[in-house]
């Protein structure tokens, strides 16, 4: 089974108030085109991406996609769809996006083609938040109404038999021609982030959306034994103390717990997964290596650390006097100020592991921003 994608692209997009037709106007440092024909090829399960230009678009379209395959569109977007339809004879399914999209959602792309196991063809749709009215000024019900999107996800058969059946007028998407021939389209969910971009002013708002970042915390929880002839390091200080926490590198369990934090941000697993106790090269480590990995993660995905909090579970020694030197050398694991660094610490009256004084234990909690969609 062979899925296809078709991406119409042969607008000239006056109505966005540039010479340079909308598709190829940069979004956020790429072209309107690039957004969409990045999510459609990176899709796993969409094998290839065709795009429909307009006449003379080729240089800008391998200015805003270097080797995109393209055929050369029609007068109308259904001449441009057929066109497209030529060009991918042979594919079983047939995804076809309008350019003016730039931000697929893949959750979109899977629900749709999941339609296609039961339908002939499927359409994303939002509801109507709006008021409609007639043109007398009459309200028209919104119940049972939906703003229709794309991509529109289509058996290949279907659409192709649609298109030369039709003898309607000018359609304005494919999903009326098949259902006219028909068949039955599955709506499903669509996706704000898809909203088409028609005006100068949908420009600047989608370059808006696209700088949001979003706020995620995630906490951390770490344990390690107290013993005798251990150095005692918390929280990346060496504390003078009669006993020192064993285990894993220097068992630092704050930092140990912070470091499970914020790789819990970005849902990267633990300190284990990429620290394994196992590995002896982590035999008596630095655990601030471990908390500088899990930032340049988050870095690697456009994020930030913005906060971290820690508890410290212990009946001694007393932290306080160490607080300040603590949260002064988190701080600069993180690439934070200190006054965005809370190092806490209780004990638990006596009772536990804890107030045994056989281990210290920490909670953690780190706050990042990224970009939002930023794993999309
Ligand atoms: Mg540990």
């Amino acid at each position: 089974m062979t899925t296809v994608a078709l991406i119409v692209a042969a607008g000239t997009g006056s109505r966005s108030g540039s010479a340079l037709p909308k598709q190829y106007r940069p979004i956020g440092g790429q072209a309107m085109l690039a957004w969409s024909h990045a999510a459609l090829s990176r899709h796993p399960a969409i094998d290839q991406v065709l795009v429909a230009i307009g006449t003379g678009q080729q240089e800008a379209l391998h200015a805003a996609v270097p080797g995109a395959t393209f055929v050369m569109g029609g007068a109308t977007r259904r001449a441009s769809v057929a066109a497209g339809l030529a060009a991918l004879d042979g594919a079983s399914r047939i995804l076809i996006h309008d350019a003016a999209r730039p931000f697929l959602p893949p959750a979109v792309i899977d629900r749709l083609l999941a339609a296609l196991d039961t339908h002939s063809g499927a359409i994303p749709v939002l509801p109507v938040a709006d008021t409609l009215v007639d043109h007398a000024a009459a309200v028209t019900p919104r119940d049972g109404l939906y703003r229709v999107q794309t991509p529109q996800a289509f058996h290949m058969a279907a659409l192709v038999a649609a298109h030369a059946g039709w003898t309607g007028g000018e359609a304005t998407d494919d999903a009326q021609m098949v259902r006219a021939a028909g068949h039955a389209i599955a709506l499903i969910e669509g996706d704000p982030m898809l909203e088409k971009i028609t005006f100068p002013a949908d420009i600047a708002a989608a370059e808006a959306r696209l700088g949001a970042r979003e706020t995620r915390s995630a906490s951390g929880f770490d344990v390690h034994r107290l013993e005798d002839g251990e150095a005692l390091w918390l929280g990346g200080v060496r504390i003078p103390h009669h006993q020192g926490l064993s285990g894993h590198s220097d068992a630092d369990v704050a930092l140990h717990a912070i470091t499970d934090a914020v790789l819990g941000t970005i849902a990267a697993g633990d300190i284990g997964t990429h620290f394994p106790p196992s590995d002896p090269q982590w035999r008596g480590a630095e655990s601030g290596q471990f908390l500088q990995h899990a930032r340049q993660l988050v870095e690697a995905k456009g994020g930030t650390i913005t906060f971290i909090d820690l508890t410290l579970m212990c009946e001694a020694p007393k932290i306080g006097p160490h607080r300040a030197a603590m949260q002064q050398r988190i701080a600069e694991l993180c690439g934070l100020t200190t006054d965005r660094v809370s190092v806490k610490a209780t004990t638990t009256e006596r009772l536990g592991f804890t107030g045994r004084g056989e281990g210290i234990a920490a909670q953690a909690m780190a706050t990042i921003t990224l970009p939002a969609g930023a794993s999309a």
